[in-house]
């Protein structure tokens, strides 16, 4: 049995229950075939496949809190300190009543290709609690966050492990759990990442996701021959990462014409008003289905869909899993050529083979997506120089770090012979600088 298929075999038969993580490793681990049969004698014998599928460190804990009726709460949060060979865990906070080990651990494993891809020294983490923001109070966000903290500040440091938002964690989470991390450990630091702009925060780190898809989509069509303007686009969700990838490329001249939430979509042949989905999701935290009572001549439908809807390029930005064979074969069939992940994950492997084979343009989440994290990165750059970079500096930072994840990904496809195959690109390029510090570091991780 190939190294590979003995790895995957012992993360099923030593991790029961975790389907979303045991996807996430096959699909890195298949991809990185190529790379590992050719090193094979010498990966054995640092048992570098073992120790990387391993997380260093996993911490869960209970955080109790009170309700606005005065009844105690439970939830259950974890933080999964998955890779430091190449630098400090880095990845966000998910609240989210779906969120479990299974989903944490594949959200840590495959940030740590991702950060990895940055170029910059950032290594894998995630982190989450099955809390739900959604109908709380803000004293009773305040309250779960302080709690979550009381906890958590033992185990993260500017230097150790550097949090950030993701699904149900924005500016007034990270807010919350910052002021209480400086309370109890009594630092100024840059300990968390996404924070506002007046205590430490990086401008652009709200577009950066959104707008790094967009970068790296627009490095995909400029290989084609090709450009964003007139281009018919896709996007799901309706979150951050949707609203600033559909801000972007409606910058870049496309016709951006449908945004999702979990109850359902909307379509807007004319193309999205921007201004008022958000006011929606940033203002009132509404529902998606409210742009039609200013926009009478978009249409809502309830429940899934959305990738029925003919366009050139699909952005899926909400959540994992969203996109199915059905769905991917409906993108095909109404003449979508491109797809890139602003989600984690949002391609099910089913889809992810379905664009390979059928001549689609797809580039994965941990690729598309980086944006977010490098721009965490820079934030926390600044933080150690006690400064702060304007707009135009940080944009233009990231527009660089986007580009070179392209040239790495496109360039390890090449190198081992499977060109525009992004999926195994990514996996490799991200790989080989972290089995490269594994390996010199030793035994030790
Ligand atoms: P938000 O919480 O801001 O938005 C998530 C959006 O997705 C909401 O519109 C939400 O709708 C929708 N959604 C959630 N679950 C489902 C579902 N089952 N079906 C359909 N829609 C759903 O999160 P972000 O925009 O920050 O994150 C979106 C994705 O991008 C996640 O996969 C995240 O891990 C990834 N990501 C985010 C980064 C960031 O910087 N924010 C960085 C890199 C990746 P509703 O309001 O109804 O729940």
């Amino acid at each position: 049995m190939s190294y590979v298929d003995e790895i995957y075999e012992r993360v099923v038969a030593k991790n029961p229950g975790e389907p979303e993580f045991h996807q996430a490793v096959k699909e890195v681990l298949d991809s990185l075939k190529l790379v590992i049969d050719a090193n094979e004698a010498e990966y054995r014998k640092i048992s570098l496949l073992e120790r990387l599928v391993e997380p260093e460190r996993i911490i869960s804990f209970k955080v109790p809190w009170v309700d606005d009726n005065g009844v105690i709460q439970v939830n259950k949060a974890y933080r999964v300190q998955f890779n430091s060979a190449i630098g400090p865990y880095k990845g966000g906070m998910r609240f989210h009543p779906s969120v479990n080990q299974s989903i944490l651990k594949f959200l840590g494993f495959e940030q740590i290709f991702k950060n990895s891809l940055t170029g910059l020294p950032i290594g894998g983490g995630k982190g989450g609690s099955d809390f739900d923001p959604k109908g709380k109070s803000d004293r009773e966000v305040m309250a779960f966050c302080q709690s979550l903290m009381t906890e958590l500040c033992k185990y993260i440091g500017a230097d150790t492990d550097v949090p950030a938002g993701d699904i149900g964690v924005g500016a007034r989470e990270i807010g919350y759990m910052y002021g209480q991390y400086k309370r109890i450990r009594d630092l100024y630091e840059g300990v968390l990442t996404g924070k506002g702009l007046t205590w430490g925060g990086s401008l652009v780190r709200t577009q950066a996701t959104g707008y790094g898809l967009v970068y790296i989509v627009n490095e995909m069509l400029k290989d084609m021959g090709k450009t964003f303007d007139g281009q018919t686009v896709l996007v799901s969700g309706s979150g951050n990462v949707a609203i600033y990838a559909t801000e972007k490329a409606q910058q870049l001249g496309a016709k951006v014409v449908a945004l999702s939430d979990s109850n359902g979509y909307v379509y807007d042949p004319d193309g999205i008003k921007l201004d008022i989905v958000k006011e929606i999701k940033e203002v009132r935290r509404g529902r998606i289905k409210e742009y039609v009572d200013a926009v009478p001549t978009a249409k809502y439908t309830e429940g899934k869909g959305i990738w029925t809807i003919p366009c050139d390029i699909a952005l899926p930005c909400a959540t994992q899993n969203e996109l199915n064979l059905d769905d991917a074969k409906a993108l095909k069939a109404n003449g979508c050529f491109l797809v890139a992940e602003g989600a984690n994950m949002p391609s099910t492997r089913e889809a992810t083979d379905f664009y390979l084979e059928n001549g689609m343009c797809f580039m994965p989440g941990k690729a598309a997506n980086a944006g977010g994290v490098a721009t965490s990165a820079l934030e926390m750059t600044q933080n150690s120089m006690r400064l702060s970079w304007s707009f135009e500096e940080v944009d233009e930072k990231l527009q660089g770090i986007m580009k070179g994840i392209y040239a790495k990904v496109s360039d390890a496809a090449k190198r081992y012979g499977v060109e525009g195959n992004f999926v195994a690109g990514a996996n490799i390029a991200g790989f080989e600088k972290v089995a490269e510090a594994m390996k010199a570091q030793g035994a030790v991780l």
